[in-house]
């Protein structure tokens, strides 16, 4: 590690991510591959095609747009500022799920694949119908998916040193049985209690090995959904927003340039149109060093997917001194504009903590509620409780 460090921070938080040197604005502070990922049920049900173990889309720019608009004359300029390379796309020989390369099909099949190869087409496979029971208890917006629950266990039992693999899947997790069950309360909703039951079974099904039984206890299963939904961090990928992001790096004159910023505004309205706002490939994972990183609602550094696959970059927004402690949001930019209130209130909800950041502390003898914007925001909220 060099830059940073992991260690306990002040007693409420526990672990947290510190810097060990000075870091400017724009700043890499790191990158890491997840321990394991997985793009979410109905994003690949709705045929967002990706790469089976890094989320790469396993389509051009150009494929993607002309998909997501239903407009297939639309041709890119520039199309080449974007290397897809197609051309290494390759199968797993029993199941034929798509790689994006032979690299990703050997680390897959090595680290967790080879224990839940399954033939996709068979209705009657316990997999398959694990994942048709998780798909109608959690609708999107997903937010996370009982495949990367899966994929854990497989890693686990897959491992070399099982013990070892399972006690790094722990650290992820510090809370209590209750906590757990709060959490997993909130990620399926009412039903819940007699959902648990009905996904543990059925993972059991799917992955039986010696070392995964101690996740597979009502409490262990629990603890295991609570880690994935809090620790998981989201996973977005889209070709087309590589491609605006490449070109929008090209030299060219003021005149090229507006035409060019007229013809983006016009392939988003296009596919607004079609696809909603559902555009990219999305999926979650976890990672060791990275989901170290607390919440500040003042945050001074962000998460980025610079390469178009499972590959997190963690970036300074701030300069970042020795000694800091290196914060990201976990709020998306439109919630960390509300009051602290909402703040506060999503927070808990999802994450179970209080936030007194250096914003929430400064605005702490603030009057709860600012705007009515607020006040109508906490109705939607309360509605879907
Ligand atoms: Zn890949
Ligand atoms: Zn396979
Ligand atoms: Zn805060």
């Amino acid at each position: 590690m060099d830059g940073f460090e992991v260690r306990t921070s002040n007693s409420k938080k526990g672990k947290g991510l510190f810097a060990t040197k000075k870091f400017d604005q724009g700043d890499i502070i790191l990158e890491e591959d997840p321990l394991i990922s997985c793009q979410f049920a109905w994003n690949a049900a709705y045929r967002y095609l990706a790469c089976d173990h890094c989320m790469k889309p396993l389509e051009t720019p150009e494929q993607n747009v002309r998909r997501l608009s239903c407009k297939p004359d639309i041709v890119l300029p520039h199309s080449n500022c974007v290397e897809s390379n197609l051309e290494c796309i390759t199968s797993c020989d029993q199941c034929a799920v798509l790689y994006c390369s032979e690299a990703c099909k050997q680390k897959a099949f090595a680290t967790y694949h080879q224990t839940i190869c399954y033939d996709t087409s068979n209705a009657q496979h316990p997999i398959t119908i694990l994942l048709e029971a998780w798909k109608q208890m959690h609708y999107p917006p997903e937010t996370t998916s009982i495949m990367l629950l899966v994929r854990i266990l497989a890693f686990i039992q897959q491992s070399p040193d099982p013990v070892d693999a399972a006690s790094r899947i722990k650290q992820f997790c510090h809370r209590t049985v209750n906590e757990d069950a709060e959490l997993v309360h909130k990620l399926l909703g009412e039903q819940f209690a007699s959902q648990i039951g009905t996904l543990r079974d059925l993972t059991a099904n799917v992955v039986s090995g010696e070392h995964a039984q101690e996740f597979l206890t009502p409490e262990g299963f629990c603890s295991l959904m609570a880690l994935i939904g809090t620790n998981g961090q989201g996973i977005g990928t889209s070709p087309l927003a590589m491609w605006v992001n490449a070109v929008l790096e090209l030299t060219m004159s003021d005149d090229e340039r507006q035409q060019l910023d007229l013809f983006i505004d016009k392939l988003y309205q296009y596919v607004e149109e079609e696809s909603g706002t559902f555009l990219n490939t999305e999926g979650s994972g976890l990672y060791q060093v990275q989901s170290a990183s607390n919440h500040s609602c003042a945050p001074n550094a962000e998460s980025l997917f610079p390469y178009g696959n499972h590959r997190i970059q963690l970036k300074a927004t701030k300069p970042i001194m020795p000694g800091d402690e290196i914060c990201i949001s976990y709020l998306d930019e439109c919630s960390l504009q509300r009051s602290r209130h909402s703040r506060q209130k999503e927070l808990a909800q999802n994450y179970l903590f209080v936030c007194w950041c250096e914003k929430c502390s400064a605005q702490a003898t603030e009057p709860d509620c600012t705007s009515e914007e607020d006040m109508s925001d906490d109705d939607d909220v309360d509605a879907d409780d």
